[in-house]
């Protein structure tokens, strides 16, 4: 399910000592035998991962933000594409999106490029696109369009090859927008918040994702479930992982993202976890599940928060944790 032939993208010198320093997994054999021949490794396809689950308020838009801004430290080369019209996460990165002449809105619509649109941010190897609440037209100016579904293929075209991983933040619903995003991207990545009817409407996601794979885009993969918001004090929150890992088995990743005070702040804030506040819980869990999604997980769990750590082993009131 992880694509573990994804390496490190920071590129290498060609010296067999570099090899120990990648995680165990994380390199290709082809990969390898170029390093050992001293020839440049072949350029990998650009990852693009929509982050979608229809539900409303479980997660996505604070999912695409940190796991982005994670990976970027990393040093790979991250888009997140911002493909609602509610622009959360245009603000979460810092950009008012009342002041932007230009959105995904217009390049959707073929009247701005996407390389005209995109926009650097303060973190290095993180570019985004933006949205606007001009998007809402989109759905229903699209209907007749030509093509419609493949609007946003086409539009990232001319800039995809300058990324490694490209994130798209979904709307909470199943339309036309979620249908451009399921076309262009390669896999799926579900939050899933540890709450009440947690699996609601997956059976739905899961439909469309066929449907999509079934006649649009056969590379298609639901292949992440990242499990967010989980309380560990609570016996909900450890129920829900466990219904949720004995349905989606080892596409669940290992590292959950708790339930934190700093992650709501940062994105009020319009600033990544990392950089808000880099050694809170949540830019700590944030962290490992970047490391999960581009290496797979660590052999022995290593680097994981654990649940007494996220539970703050006091178990505190929620406020103290940060
Ligand atoms: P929508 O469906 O409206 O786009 P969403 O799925 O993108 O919502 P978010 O906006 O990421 O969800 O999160 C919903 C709210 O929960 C936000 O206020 C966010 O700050 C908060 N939140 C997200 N993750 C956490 C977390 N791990 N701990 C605490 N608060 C969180
Ligand atoms: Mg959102």
């Amino acid at each position: 399910m992880f694509h573990v032939e994804h390496s490190d993208c920071n590129g290498w010198a060609g010296k067999f000592d570099v090899l120990g320093s990648f995680p165990r997994g994380s390199l290709s054999f082809s990969t390898i035998l170029a390093m050992i021949l001293g020839m440049s490794p072949e350029p990998r396809p650009t990852r693009i991962i929509a982050v979608a689950n229809q539900k409303g308020g479980v997660g996505k838009t604070t999912t695409t933000i940190n796991l982005g801004s994670s990976m970027a430290e990393e040093g790979h080369r991250i888009l997140i594409i911002d493909l609602d019209p509610q622009a959360n996460a245009t603000t979460g990165i810092g950009v008012n999106s009342r002041d932007l002449e230009h959105s995904i809105y217009h390049v959707i619509l073929e009247q701005a490029t996407a390389s005209a649109v995109r926009r650097s941010t303060d973190i290095p190897n993180l570019d985004f696109l933006p949205s606007s609440q001009a998007l809402v037209g989109a759905e229903i100016e699209l209907v007749a369009a030509f093509s419609r579904e493949h609007r946003l293929k086409r539009a990232l075209a001319e800039i995809v090859d300058d990324y490694d991983i490209v994130l798209i933040d979904c709307p909470p619903a199943l339309g036309l927008l979620t249908v451009n995003a399921l076309v262009v991207a390669s896999e799926v990545l579900v939050p899933i918040q540890c709450e009440y009817y947690a699996l609601e409407g997956l059976g739905q996601l899961v439909e469309n994702v066929d449907r999509v794979k079934a006649h649009l885009n056969p590379d298609l993969e639901v292949s992440t479930i990242a499990l967010v918001m989980y309380d560990a004090r609570t016996k909900l929150s450890e129920q829900v992982a466990g219904e949720v890992r004995a349905f989606f088995g080892s596409k669940v990743c290992r590292q959950v993202i708790p339930r934190s005070v700093g992650l709501s702040e940062a994105s009020s804030y319009g600033q990544p976890i990392n950089v808000y506040d880099p050694r809170s819980r949540g830019a700590v869990a944030y962290r490992e599940l970047a490391r999960e999604v581009l290496h797979g997980p660590a052999p022995s769990g290593e680097n994981m928060l654990m649940d007494d750590e996220i539970n703050g082993l006091e178990s505190g009131p929620e406020e103290v944790w940060t």
